[in-house]
């Protein structure tokens, strides 16, 4: 299965201008390419192969210095996708329909070349695209390549760079054990806690974010409305703020993944901040873990992997046994579960986790009964 990554490119003033260049080369090569076929069936009724031009660019090469410069399996590639133009125009001739010529490519209606093999004139790295004859281009990923990369296609919209990176992500979600569910619990000390005792952290971006967020936000507020500081203070502000989001986003997409690629079944709660957390700190450093989007991603993830997710309104989770089912009731501060009732102790999250999947379990055997009613 193949799945494309798309990520902005930053080049600089220098390996912009180069990007150009090799953009506007990669054009003439296909229009040069284009007449050469053109000239030979309209002259000749013959039809020009694309092994005969990718021989003739080895010639080229030497006399052009500009078709020098080229990756030469991006140039192949180039001719390559003229070449698949005119083989859907003969198809369609063969159909006994009547297609336009394959046309020349104007300016600014090419915006692209491709590099078949990774590594070979492209290699991507973590926040750089090495590119022969331009060096290490500045590349933001906001969220990791997945499986090995294939293909590499460099584009250009409306002035701004981007890399596209197709890559082999395998047959498919791997094979799981049946019968493997698990239940989240969403936590303050922990980003989440399943019902197995394994624990997520918060990640550590988190707390160094909201320092910086707040001397940012205190910034703006000192600053004069309307005046360019603040102006400027709010960019900054702003800047952070997007910053936390994309890391927050790249961590919930990293959790999910490992998640669906272990569970079947999974049972989560369902509300962002629990009605009984009213103190401001702490429903801050709640949102801040962003539980609704983590679950729209774990849901897309879950569906796409042949997974269930199935959400759970969270009321008296934690004061529930998750052995008995007596109510034990206890302070936010209270860490540990101990039952009087059946004696059962675990930790708070554990415990909430594990009334989870016992709702979420539940609510799925209704569906099902439903369904064949
Ligand atoms: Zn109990």
């Amino acid at each position: 299965m193949i799945k494309a990554f798309k990520y902005r490119l930053y080049p600089n003033a220098h390996q912009a201008r180069e990007l150009e260049i090799a953009l506007e080369t990669h054009r003439r090569l296909y229009n040069a390419r284009l007449e050469q076929r053109k000239a030979a069936y309209e002259l000749e009724k013959k039809s020009v192969k694309y092994a005969e031009q990718s021989s003739w660019f080895k010639h080229e090469r030497s006399t052009n210095p500009y078709f020098a410069r080229l990756n030469f399996s991006s140039a192949q590639a180039t001719m390559r996708r003229l070449d698949k133009a005119f083989q859907a125009f003969f198809r369609r001739i063969k159909a006994g329909e009547k297609p336009g010529y394959p046309r020349f490519k104007a300016r600014g209606r090419f915006d692209s070349w491709t590099y078949p093999a990774h590594g070979d004139g492209a290699r991507l790295l973590h926040d750089q695209l090495r590119f022969q004859h331009v060096g290490l281009v500045k590349v933001r990923q906001h969220r990791p390549v997945e499986g090995a990369v294939k293909i590499v296609q460099v584009k250009n919209e409306a002035g701004r760079w981007f890399v596209i990176a197709s890559c082999d992500i395998g047959d498919g979600p791997a094979p799981r054990a049946e019968d493997t569910s698990v239940g989240l619990d969403v936590g303050l000390e922990y980003f989440l806690s399943t019902d197995q005792g394994e624990r997520v952290n918060n990640p550590r971006y988190q707390k160094e974010a909201l320092r910086r967020l707040r001397i940012a936000g205190r910034a703006v507020s000192r600053k004069r409305k309307g005046g360019r500081n603040r102006a400027k203070a709010v960019a900054r502000l702003r800047a952070i703020q997007a910053r936390v989001a994309n890391k927050r986003r790249d961590h919930h997409h990293k959790v999910a993944r490992d998640l669906v690629s272990r569970y079947a079944f999974i049972a989560a709660e369902s509300l962002t901040v629990r009605n009984r957390v009213r103190n401001r700190r702490l429903s801050r450093s709640i949102s801040d873990a962003g539980w609704r989007q983590f679950l729209n991603i774990l849901r897309a993830k879950a569906e796409s992997a042949g997974s269930v997710l199935v959400e759970v309104p969270p009321q008296g989770i934690s004061q529930a046994c998750s052995g008995c089912g007596a109510v034990v009731r206890k302070a936010l501060s209270v860490r540990t579960h101990k039952c009087p009732a059946c004696s059962l102790r675990l930790q708070r999250d554990v415990n909430a986790a594990r009334n989870i999947l016992a709702r979420g379990q539940a609510r799925l055997e209704s569906v099902r009964l439903n369904v064949a009613q």
